[in-house]
């Protein structure tokens, strides 16, 4: 049976060979978003966005406190406008966007990446647009977005994005790259992923909190507990309000060569569907344990198309028998994590009736990391709300977690030296 991990082994080898110039993505994606802006140069306002129109025209008008270069593509299934822009402090009222006028039917905004921002707009039909500029400051008037969408059908519309993608319409550019050197720590490195944000927000309590920021703060006194006892190194997906793709927090635990992967979201049930409590660990499956947890996994693959990331552009990773090999390995790790994370959460935090469940979540793929994603609990209960907001919840929640994966990695390594022998 010593020959499975040895697979896991050589996966990852070739994994981290293939991908050394990616390694340093990881440290990129961290440190770049950590260089925010500081001082004078700070990014242009957003102030204020309005709808115009009706459903054969419609404009979209967002006042700026600078002009600044715009790019702007369109994506199908469901029919949406992308406009990126250099990173913008958005500060919109709190409901803009949430419901719209002629063709939009609502749109979003926040940070993509380090120093871009996105708005994605929603559209009610298929829409080309016809005008997209900014315009300076005059006396009195703020610098104006301008986007001018005319209705189009179907046809049209996907005509025009082959046309695009003809001559290489621009996706989210790469954060910025810096060399991570491959130090001598053998420690084993746990990938927390702290679900969502920048402009995908994930869901929403009742006061507008956000599921994005109640996770990242998780993940960060998560970071700190495991770190303190100093037998970890933790890398997060993201430290900061910035939108990751599904499949770049993937590749960022294969590249890391990460012992485990730990995704973290929080939950909430539309009023209709009644009420639900409590936190739930879920691992990768191809069939869901129920259609409750396969509508969840739905829910959460969204993310890339709130955020108008175009899948199609996702590459594959390696393939072949070796993945299939490891994925098997992979997959007892990771039901053997969930119990274990279960069993230790359960003394401390409430959880859902039915705490252990699978589906097929895009961000658990990687053949050879184990993964699982938690759950909290749902931000559509009153109690788990108050929970997910309060400081000891947080704190003692984390640490759970923290004794969980040092529990998990105990046995486990103890497990992989005998059987070196
Ligand atoms: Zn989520």
């Amino acid at each position: 049976m010593r020959s499975q991990p040895m697979v896991i082994q050589a996966v990852r080898l070739a994994v981290r060979l293939a991908f050394f110039a990616l390694i340093a993505a990881g440290a990129g994606l961290a440190a770049g978003a950590a260089a925010a802006p500081v001082g004078g140069d700070s990014p242009p306002l957003a102030a204020n966005a309005r709808v115009g129109g009706d459903e054969t025209q419609t404009r979209f008008i967002v006042d700026l406190s600078r002009k600044i270069e715009l790019h702007v593509f369109t994506l199908a299934d469901p029919y949406r406008v992308v406009v990126d822009i250099p990173q913008v402090t958005f500060r919109l009222p709190p409901k803009a966007g949430e419901t719209g006028r002629g063709l939009i039917k609502a749109f979003r905004f926040g940070l993509v990446m380090a120093g871009g921002s996105r708005i994605v707009i929603d559209l009610a039909k298929p829409a080309r647009v016809d005008k997209a500029f900014v315009v300076d400051a005059t006396d009195g008037a703020p610098a104006r977005l301008v986007l001018d969408l005319a209705a189009t059908d179907r046809e049209n519309f996907l005509r025009k994005i082959v046309l695009d993608q003809r001559f290489g319409h621009v996706q989210t550019p790469p954060p910025p790259r810096e060399q991570q050197s491959l130090s001598g720590d053998s420690r084993p490195v746990i990938v927390l992923d702290p679900g969502h944000g920048g402009i995908d927000t994930g869901t929403k309590g009742p006061n507008g909190q956000m599921e994005k920021d109640i996770v990242l703060d998780l993940a960060k006194r998560l970071e700190g507990k495991i770190e303190a006892a100093g037998k970890y190194r933790v890398l997060l997906t993201r430290s900061d309000d910035t939108f990751v793709p599904l499949a770049e927090r993937v590749r960022f635990a294969r590249e890391a060569g990460a012992a485990l992967f730990m995704s973290i979201h929080a939950d909430s049930l539309p009023h209709r569907e009644g009420d639900a409590q409590g936190a739930t660990v879920y691992t990768l499956s191809e069939t869901a344990t129920d259609p409750a947890a396969a509508r969840l996994a739905e829910q959460e693959n969204r993310a890339d198309v709130i955020a108008g990331v175009d899948l199609k552009d996702q590459p594959e990773d390696v393939a072949g028998i070796l993945i299939d090999l490891a994925q098997r390995e992979t997959k007892t790790f990771s039901v053997e994590f969930a119990n274990k994370l279960v069993g230790v959460m359960k003394r401390t935090t409430r959880l859902h009736k039915e705490p252990i469940k699978s589906a097929g979540f895009r961000v658990l793929r990687a053949p050879d990391v184990p993964s699982v994603l938690v759950e909290l609990g749902y931000v559509s209960n009153k109690e788990d709300l108050q929970s997910l907001l309060s400081d000891s919840w947080r704190d003692h929640t984390a640490a759970a977690i923290a004794a969980a994966i040092d529990g998990y990695f105990s046995t486990h390594l103890a497990g992989a030296r005998a059987g070196a022998n």
